[in-house]
């Protein structure tokens, strides 16, 4: 090693799903939406002056976007905070409310960029194992720590926890910050938004990127007490003001304002995962049930590292882990109904 390199700080960093070039490829791997979104977004595009990116963007929480939010959130707009993607959300999020010193806590399998947020911001954090049917065990949370994060549903499990048991954790843990990452709740999950009313420790944390169908437009956002946004604002706004674009957060109002083509869409994707689910048993797969847009599937008989493999060569792609406990399991995302139909002439051939 370099001398220089000796100063450098090392982190592994999180390897997100391939964005695989090839045209006609069945993306079924990263969780995006099978649909595009709502058509008012389509219109707002045409209608963008592109001289106003001469201008650098206002601050979110000033934004139109931050309020159409509140309203629809029924919240005030200073108990929103927004981001480029819930990943910048959560990063901030990690940065500004886990500095106890003390280990934060979070599932053993779940969403594998907080270990990384922890890592580079030199966060303590200790893993709780999922139960045997990959279930959150709430009493597992009750313990002293630093924080505690879960996405509700989990992923890539896709299992939901209840309210009460949410409720449980949060008001176990009044000392510290609750995050409870809400990336999937619109596929039939119980959010915990009710909860704020109660509890100020509690930052729940929303995305476009799957149920509003706008991955590539990068806005998160995350509601919580007046007083947890601030302290997330004096931080994001210390480390980059304008990191939201400002057509992001054109188009982010939107689509919020097309709630008749959100609820169409995720109902959509509901009917095709119970599809799936039974076409997917029949197949000799087990899953636990899921609540969001993607289901967690391991054969009994082949294993899942060579049905990933198999069905690249079909052009389709699927989510696979070399992780303990999971490694046998696929993450398979909701796509289009025809999408599943490829998926299943494809696994098929590839089990018989
Ligand atoms: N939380 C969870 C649980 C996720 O699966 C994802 C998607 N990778 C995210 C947050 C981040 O999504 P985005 O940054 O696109 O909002």
């Amino acid at each position: 090693m370099r001398k220089w390199e000796e100063n450098v700080k090392k982190v592994v960093p999180y390897t997100p799903g391939e964005q695989p070039q090839k045209k006609g490829i069945i993306k079924l791997n990263t969780n995006e939406c099978p649909y595009p979104p709502s058509p008012l977004v389509e219109k707002k595009i045409k209608e963008m002056a592109y001289e106003d990116l001469r201008l650098y963007p206002e601050f979110p929480e000033k934004t139109q976007l931050a309020a159409e939010l509140a309203a629809y959130h029924q919240v005030s707009e200073e108990e929103i905070f927004i981001g480029v993607g819930s990943d910048d959300v959560l990063s901030m999020a990690f940065l500004t409310f886990f500095q106890a010193g003390k280990p934060i806590l979070f599932p053993d399998i779940t969403y594998s960029f907080y270990d990384v947020w922890a890592d580079v911001y030199g966060i303590p954090f200790q893993t709780k194992a999922l139960a045997e049917d990959f279930t959150i065990n709430p009493e597992d949370y009750l313990a002293d720590n630093g924080g505690v994060i879960f996405p509700n549903p989990n992923a890539p499990t896709g299992t939901l926890l209840c309210l009460e048991d949410v409720e449980k954790i949060v008001a176990a843990n009044q000392d510290v910050v609750v995050i409870v990452d809400e990336a999937y709740i619109d596929f039939g999950g119980i959010s915990a938004l009710p909860l704020l009313k109660k509890y100020e420790n509690l930052l729940v944390v929303r995305t476009f990127s799957k149920s509003r169908a706008m991955a590539g437009a990068r806005i998160g956002y995350a509601v919580g007490s007046a007083k947890l946004i601030s302290y997330l604002n004096n931080v994001k706004y210390s480390v980059n003001s304008y990191t939201m674009n400002r057509p992001s957060l054109e188009l982010g109002v939107e689509a919020v304002k097309d709630d008749a083509y959100f609820k169409e869409i995720c109902g959509r994707i509901i009917a095709t995962r119970t599809r799936t689910e039974e076409r997917l048993k029949s197949l000799g797969f087990t899953f636990p049930k899921s609540y969001g847009n993607f289901i967690f599937a391991a054969h009994r008989e082949v294993k899942a590292g060579y049905i990933f493999e198999k069905l690249k060569e079909y052009d389709i792609y699927v989510r696979h882990w070399e992780k303990e406990r999971i490694s046998n399991y696929l993450r398979i995302t909701i796509g289009t109904d025809e999408e599943m139909d490829a998926l299943f002439r494809a696994l098929r051939e590839i089990i018989k």
